[in-house]
């Protein structure tokens, strides 16, 4: 393996500290003849790094070292569609080092560089198709605002890879301040390793989430309890945050949860076409376990799992199932606000008395909108659009409004709503709230049939649509005249495209 020439990071690899209880050390398996599909020079930029740290693909493929990484793939287990699946851990990711950035260190991965320790069946790679589907979606949602892992360039590669079909291999890298999830915690409490658990609980406190220490003050001041706190308040968010804006995640399997609270492993994930609160987006979900609707209740199944780890460390069942019960409070609270802002009803016009009769008129809406399967996105921004223009019965918004009466077949139900909607909006500025709609409201969002374009393209060699879906979705509040195509309804094949688990 050789050692490229370029500017250094700057590596400080606090993982490494921990000790190998917690990780195996390898090297990245190379993979043959490896492309540029695609360089995320904004997060580059963003992290201040040098320019030419994606010059050569080589790198990013892993058949050559950064100076100063020290590859490893991490131990973890988790609860699997509901079962405790036993050991896991990164079966095709190899985590590269931990790098100072402009953003704080961030960890670095490679997704798809071959084989581990913790593979088990699987051959450590992960397919275009797939890594297209991460790349893209972990940037859309950074664009969105939604806290996630970063996706910082995408290789390609010939090299065959065997899934349902025949397809080839690609490495995604991705950044994040921390990849460690629910399932790691649980990996050592499950084997009864005490000083390993706490070594980890202790790690992540310190080094990712001081705030616990915060928390704790309300838990007389046990910190685990604090940490535990810490993680439940910033799932509910996050969960607040994906059903806003109709984020289907597919795989909410506790080995898929980030203790930071970030949107990590994108595999079947879907943002919702057409409302529907039972929409299963991952073809392998035959059970709708994680069904759009149920989503906020598995991530609070997931946290029990993550109590139950941190049990042994708080020592009080009773304060551990206390703490847990917040997220009963915190999520509808964050959701019945991000609800709020997507009407525009937010700052002074929002006084606390008036939390529970939004919920209502949200309720409502939302009740309409999955009687008529109304496409989630469009309506929104629409509505946005025409709050933007003034109210109805003004002769510069009557088009405007005049394309939301559109989207439904039961006028009149619509038309009562939007009555009471501006009731509620009283003497406000509709102009006003319309602004700040448009930037709740997304104009943009990955659709399935859009990435779906970008790989069909990229397996003829042509990775140009990969790049166009990146700016486009940077920033999906804009209007980025002449890419109307892009925000517009599905086409009649999207319906037929089959996302499961295979990746
Ligand atoms: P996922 O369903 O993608 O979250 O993966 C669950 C577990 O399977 C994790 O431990 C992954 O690292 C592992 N895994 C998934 N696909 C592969 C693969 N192709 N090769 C090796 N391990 C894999
Ligand atoms: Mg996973």
């Amino acid at each position: 393996m050789t050692s490229p020439a370029g500017t250094p990071l700057n590596w400080t690899n606090r993982l490494v500290q921990l000790g190998p209880d917690f990780y195996t050390r390898l090297h990245p398996t190379p993979m043959g003849a490896p492309v540029w599909a695609s360089r995320n020079t904004k997060l580059l930029q963003s992290m201040g790094w040098p320019l030419d740290l994606l010059d050569d693909p080589a790198l990013w493929a892993g058949n050559a070292l950064l100076p100063g990484s020290v590859p490893l793939a991490t131990v973890y287990s988790g609860h699997q569609f509901g079962v405790w699946a036993g050991q896991l851990g990164d079966g095709r990711a190899l985590w590269l080092g931990e790098a100072s950035s402009d953003q704080g260190p961030q960890e670095i991965q490679l997704k798809g560089a071959g084989r581990t320790p913790y593979s088990r069946m699987g051959d450590g790679r992960a397919v275009l198709r797939s890594s297209i589907r991460e790349y893209l979606c972990s940037e859309a949602m950074h664009g969105l605002g939604i806290p996630t892992t970063r996706a910082l360039c995408l290789v390609a590669s010939p090299q065959p890879v065997m899934r349902e079909e025949m397809e080839t291999a690609a490495v995604v890298t991705r950044v994040a301040p921390s990849f460690l999830r629910f399932g790691h915690l649980e990996h050592f409490a499950a084997r009864n390793q005490m000083d390993a658990l706490r070594t980890l609980a202790d790690h992540v406190i310190k080094h990712h989430l001081p705030e616990a220490h915060e928390r704790a003050q309300a838990w007389h001041g046990n910190v685990y309890a604090g940490l535990l706190d810490e993680v439940q308040q910033r799932t509910a968010t996050l969960l607040a945050q994906w059903q806003a804006v109709g984020f289907c995640h597919g795989v909410m399997n506790t080995d898929n949860m980030s203790l930071l609270g970030l949107t990590i492993d994108y595999g079947p994930f879907q943002f919702m076409d057409g409302f529907d609160p039972g929409h299963i987006c991952n073809h392998s979900d035959t059970q709708g376990r994680y069904a759009y609707g149920r989503q906020p209740n598995i991530a609070y199944w997931n946290l029990y799992c993550l109590g139950q780890a941190l049990l042994p460390l708080i020592g009080d069942q009773d304060l551990t199932v206390q703490v847990l019960e917040g997220y009963k409070t915190v999520f509808p609270r964050a959701l019945g606000d991000a609800m709020r802002s997507k009407l525009g009803l937010t700052g002074d016009l929002a006084p606390e008395d008036l939390r529970e009769a939004d919920w209502t008129l949200v309720e409502d809406l939302l009740q309409l909108l999955a009687t008529e399967r109304t496409d989630y996105t469009i309506f929104w921004r629409r509505l946005s659009q025409s709050m933007a223009a003034g109210w109805w019965d003004d002769p510069g918004a009557t088009d405007a409004w005049q394309s939301v009466d559109d989207l439904f077949l039961d006028r009149a139900r619509w038309q009562a709503w939007r009555q009471r909607y501006r009731e509620r909006v009283g003497a406000a500025d509709p102009l006003a709230l319309g602004q700040a709609m448009l930037h709740t409201n997304p104009k943009f969002v990955l659709r399935n049939h859009l990435a779906e374009v970008a790989i069909r393209q990229a397996r003829e060699g042509d990775f140009s649509e990969i790049n166009r879906l990146l700016d486009l979705l940077h920033s999906p509040f804009d209007e980025h005249p002449g890419m109307q195509a892009y925000a517009g309804f599905p086409p009649d094949w999207a319906g037929q495209l089959e996302i499961s688990c295979s990746s």
